[in-house]
């Protein structure tokens, strides 16, 4: 692909849907010729059904789809998955409670628990979360820790993004999968768009991307225009996201707690994640530590932070 640029990514986002349907469906063409085994990655959510709708109804491929079932699913998603043919579930090895013993809770951002996890490790150049600098090259870096999570690295409970690297990258790393995944998620989404495009090929494995340059309104479009049948959790309007149930990350930014949805539907659940701990610390300490106001609690749906923040 040509230009890849931040110029080049804004261009393709502001294409139509139709223009934007017809770069997906070439993505994944030039990509499924590439490899071998090609799969689509299927989480249930939104953006992997429009996914599946694309590859199975407008390209007419029946690709095989593999689901992770991470052990934090929200069972209607793990009902609404099972619904669809041709799909693998996969379960990771490493089991939840054990990675947030070992590794810490995912609080904040991907990003900022990564950040965190290195500046407690000691990790090698991750004194360039604090000063802004590459240090191999002196040159100025994006990715630094705002002063306000800085306290995350002193705490006695750790955080990290390796709960994500073991419960669902580690199981799909060998597989030539087909992600929903959009730049506009995230600076690292956005990052890796800029480094590889929407197809990545490797010598092990391979990752196709044809949704980078969509917007999370072109899935809506999508799904309003084609009619796309959605997992049953959507019709609560309260329901913006259905990854893992009780992940920390954005938490702290919610006017709806995802924890009161939680605790509503599914007590048993809560208090079994809620009560997780890391050095004898309980995620609910954690939570509250960043500012999480858990339902129930005094000055529940105002906001710690405060969204003007970010
Ligand atoms: S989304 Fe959150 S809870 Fe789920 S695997 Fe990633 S870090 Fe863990």
């Amino acid at each position: 692909m040509q230009g890849r640029t931040i110029n080049e990514l804004r261009r393709l986002q502001s294409l139509s849907l139709n223009q934007k349907i017809d770069h997906a469906v070439e993505t994944i063409e030039k990509f499924c010729n590439e490899v071998e085994n090609p799969v689509i990655s299927f989480s249930g959510g939104k953006d992997s059904t429009v996914l599946m709708h694309l590859v199975r109804n407008i390209m007419r491929t029946d690709l095989p789809a593999v689901f992770i079932n991470t052990g934090n699913e929200y069972p209607e998603i793990v009902r609404f998955v099972r619904e669809f043919d041709n799909v693998q579930i996969i379960r990771p090895k490493m089991k939840l409670k054990k990675n947030i013993e070992r590794y810490g809770f995912p609080l904040i951002s991907k990003e900022y628990s990564k950040m965190v996890f290195e500046l407690r490790h000691g990790a090698k150049r991750s004194g360039r979360y604090l000063t802004g600098i590459q240090l191999s090259d002196g040159k100025k870096t994006s990715f630094i820790l705002p002063e306000k999570y800085r306290f995350l690295v002193n705490e006695k409970f750790s955080c990290s993004e390796k709960c994500c690297n073991f419960l669902k990258k580690t199981p799909t790393a060998k597989l030539n999968s087909i992600t929903g995944m959009m730049a506009e998620e995230s600076i690292i989404r956005q990052s890796a768009w800029l480094r590889t495009g929407c197809n990545s090929f490797g010598k092990r494995h391979s990752k196709s991307k044809p949704f980078s340059v969509w917007t999370n309104r072109d899935i809506q479009s999508y799904i309003s225009r084609f009619n796309v049948r959605i997992c049953d959790l959507y019709k609560d309007p309260r329901i913006h996201r259905t990854g893992c149930m009780f992940c920390g990350f954005g938490a702290h930014l919610e006017t709806f707690s995802r924890y009161e949805l939680l605790k509503e539907r599914y007590p048993k659940l809560y208090d079994y994640f809620l009560n997780l701990e890391n050095n004898e610390v309980t995620y609910k300490e954690a939570l509250k530590r960043c500012g999480v106001i858990l339902p129930g609690e005094r000055g529940y749906q105002t906001n710690f932070f405060g969204k003007q923040d970010f």
